[in-house]
């Protein structure tokens, strides 16, 4: 779909990247029996050899997102970073600085205890920069992993007033 404020879309795939690298949650949105259902996650990121993401998410191994997921996989997903709000002689100039990411996609959880590992150690890398911890089959035993294997995904920045768009 087309972005209102089109100036502001980021399409540079390498900033992107970045975004998504470095944004440290993410807004999980479900559908709950018709009914949205929105709940704040850390997340790891990578990349598939098909070139489209996967977003990882960990928690506990019951819970209203997992009886959800199981019902129905589509998901969307907000997360942003940036954020500094910023002034203005009336209201309507005040406003916030930002760069965000808007996607669309599935969610599965994940049974493979390979997977979960790999996945856990991708979101330590995304939440701390370095991937350098252990984990066995008896720590992922004990979590859930959920997969978002992304269809759609768009960017967008408002930078403050004056910069360059
Ligand atoms: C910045 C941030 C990062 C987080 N990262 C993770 C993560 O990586 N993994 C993880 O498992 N959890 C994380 N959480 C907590 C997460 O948002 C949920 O609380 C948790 O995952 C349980 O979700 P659930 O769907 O299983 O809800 P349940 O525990 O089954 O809860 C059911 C009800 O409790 C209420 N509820 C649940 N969560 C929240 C909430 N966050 N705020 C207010 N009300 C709530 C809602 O009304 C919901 O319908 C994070 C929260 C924040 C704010």
């Amino acid at each position: 779909m087309n972005m209102t404020k089109r100036e502001r879309e980021i399409t540079d795939p390498i900033k992107i990247d970045e975004i998504l690298n470095d944004c440290k949650y993410l807004h999980l949105g479900l559908v709950d029996d018709g009914m949205p259902y929105v709940v704040p996650l850390n997340y790891g990121v990578k990349k598939a050899e098909d070139g489209h993401y996967i977003l990882y998410l960990h928690g506990a191994c019951k819970g209203r997102k997992l009886d959800v997921i199981r019902k129905n996989p589509n998901c969307c997903f907000t997360m942003e970073r940036n954020v500094q709000p910023f002034d203005g002689r009336m209201a309507c100039q005040y406003g916030m600085t930002y760069e965000s990411i808007m996607g669309e996609g599935t969610v599965t959880i994940v049974e493979d205890t390979e997977e979960k590992i790999e996945s856990l150690k991708l979101l330590m890398q995304t939440q701390t920069g370095s991937s350098n911890f252990e984990f066995d089959e008896r720590m992922v035993s004990i979590v859930s992993i959920m997969r978002i294997d992304v269809k759609e995904l768009s960017a967008k920045h408002r930078p403050l007033p004056g910069a360059a768009e």
